[in-house]
């Protein structure tokens, strides 16, 4: 805990960005202590520097005088992994935003931490090219957070998640001079001992501070045929992913949203479908020659796991106009509507819990079955979508805030759902992260894997980073 006041804290800061940098309004800090998780905490001042030159002093500042620093993106954070928790000051990246160079030849482009996705990508479209990691909240998301907290999208089954495109970092360090390095290289190949780059994607904030990326791009496929199928139940769907993979096709995206959500995002998106059921999307990159012949494996892979309607796309632009993917991409907003339409909005407070298991795809009928079960032993509501084609499922569940006994109840089902994921041979977190939400679940997988060991060398990276344990304490580990 700092020994300094409030004032001189803020007049340091002042002194360092500039007065009008500093943000000291009560109302508006408290807008920069939430994250889309729905947790908050209490920032001292939320700060906006320039540059990196500007993030070192003020880290130097912080290590001097024992002050808790928590960079921001957008805050669309969902496992309680940007809050300022302890107080400190916020960095918020909002000045740091500029696309600095690209060179499609070269396969690159520079951006401050501060720049959105989205921006990038309009950049590159101009040319062909694209950043393909593509988060659901895709048009929020700062490159900074992305990269911190080692997203994903719906593209992850042919692209990865976020470590796969870095090439070089620059980071401000959590030490006595606020060190400024950089790491990687701006070649496709780049051997520079230990991996420093990839430590830092997912590291979510708390071994260093982001201030610039090179990230690798890729050209935007000729041609995208989409399907989706609908299907009675969960294990149908799930049963489709796994005869799609046999198939040796590479989905460019493999979405699913079970039956009810389904519904909702109907009636909210104002889609005249006439179809129900859980609903599998899938889609293929090629050249424009091949669509019928992909269009026509997907079909068939889905007739054959049970699927009672087909909706197929031959271009990007049909599936747009058919508003294919808009259903997926609006989940959250489902669920927060299928949880306001249970509670009396004057009495309770919806809050929205989203896990993040993954399992390898031929396990995913078994895990659906499993989760149907766990909504019937608590009780709870459990709305089921995800990145099926990499085995990322979402269950999300929906209470009332004030209610303690029904938040003791979600997160003992939340261990059980990890359990699942584990047993299965997955993972407690695929794209979301740890924050605070899942360090429990870090440890319950660690043991699993009886390698608690690994948890020992986190907490010893942290210490060799971050000394005075100054940078997103509490997060992680
Ligand atoms: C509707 C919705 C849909 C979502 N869908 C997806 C999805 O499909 N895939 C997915 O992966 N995630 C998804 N998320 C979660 C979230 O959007 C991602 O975690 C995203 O990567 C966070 O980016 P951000 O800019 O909002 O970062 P923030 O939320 O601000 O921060 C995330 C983490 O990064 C740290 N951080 C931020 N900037 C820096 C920096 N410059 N240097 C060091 N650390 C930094 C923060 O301290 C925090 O730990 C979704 C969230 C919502 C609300």
């Amino acid at each position: 805990m700092s020994k300094l006041s409030r004032d001189r804290i803020i007049s340091s800061l002042r002194n360092i960005v500039g007065k009008e940098y500093v943000e000291t309004d009560p109302a508006a800090i408290r807008l920069y202590s939430k994250e889309a998780s729905g947790l908050e905490g209490v920032a001292v001042a939320v700060v906006f520097p320039e540059n990196a030159k500007e993030i070192s002093k003020i880290v130097k500042f912080a290590y001097e005088n024992d002050i808790k620093i928590y960079p921001q993106g957008a805050a669309t954070d969902l496992a309680g992994a940007s809050i300022p928790e302890h107080h400190g000051i916020v960095i918020s990246f909002d000045r740091m935003s500029k696309i600095k160079d690209y060179s499609i030849v070269d396969s690159y482009i520079i951006a401050e931490a501060g720049a959105r996705l989205i921006e990038i990508n309009d950049v590159l479209s101009k040319e062909g090219y694209m950043f393909p990691v593509d988060p659901a909240s895709m048009k929020s998301v700062t490159v900074g957070g992305v990269i911190a907290a080692g997203g994903g999208g719906l593209r992850g089954a042919l692209y990865g998640t976020m470590r796969e495109w870095l090439m070089e970092l620059e980071v401000v360090l959590p030490d006595e001079n606020g060190t400024v390095i950089r790491v990687g290289c701006r070649t496709t190949k780049c051997r520079q001992g230990y991996d420093l780059v990839r430590l830092f994607s997912g590291s979510e904030g708390t071994l260093g501070i982001i201030t610039e990326a090179t990230l690798k791009i890729t050209p935007i496929p000729e041609n995208i045929v989409t399907v989706a199928g609908f299907f009675d139940t969960l294990e149908q769907a799930m049963e489709a992913v796994v005869k799609i993979k046999k198939a040796r096709i590479a989905p460019y995206a493999m979405e699913f949203v079970d039956a009810k959500t389904v519904e909702i995002g109907k009636q909210n998106l104002n889609l005249d479908w006439d179809v129900k059921g859980n609903m599998l999307i899938v889609s293929v990159a090629g050249p424009v020659e091949v669509a019928d012949k992909y269009i026509k494996i997907l079909s068939e892979s889905m007739e054959s796991a049970e699927a009672s309607n087909t909706m197929k796309a031959a271009s990007q632009d049909e599936a747009e106009e058919l508003r294919l993917f808009d259903l997926r991409r609006a989940c959250y907003p489902s669920a927060i509507q299928l949880a306001a339409q249970s509670m009396s909005p004057d009495k309770s407070k919806p809050l929205i819990l989203i896990e993040d298991i993954a399992v390898p795809p031929t396990k995913l009928p078994e895990t659906v079955k499993q989760l149907r079960a766990l909504e019937d032993k608590y009780g709870l509501p459990l709305a089921i979508y995800g990145h099926v084609g990499d085995g990322n499922l979402h269950p999300t569940t929906w209470i009332d805030a004030t209610d303690e006994e029904a938040k003791k109840k979600v997160w003992e089902m939340f261990d059980e759902i990890m359990e699942v994921a584990l047993k299965m041979g997955g993972t407690i977190s695929s794209e979301h992260g740890i924050g605070l939400h899942k360090k429990r679940g870090l440890e319950m997988e660690m043991k699993h894997k009886r390698s608690e060991k690994a948890l020992e060398l986190m907490r010893k990276i942290k210490k060799i980073f971050d000394p005075k344990n100054i940078l997103n304490p509490g997060k992680v580990i």
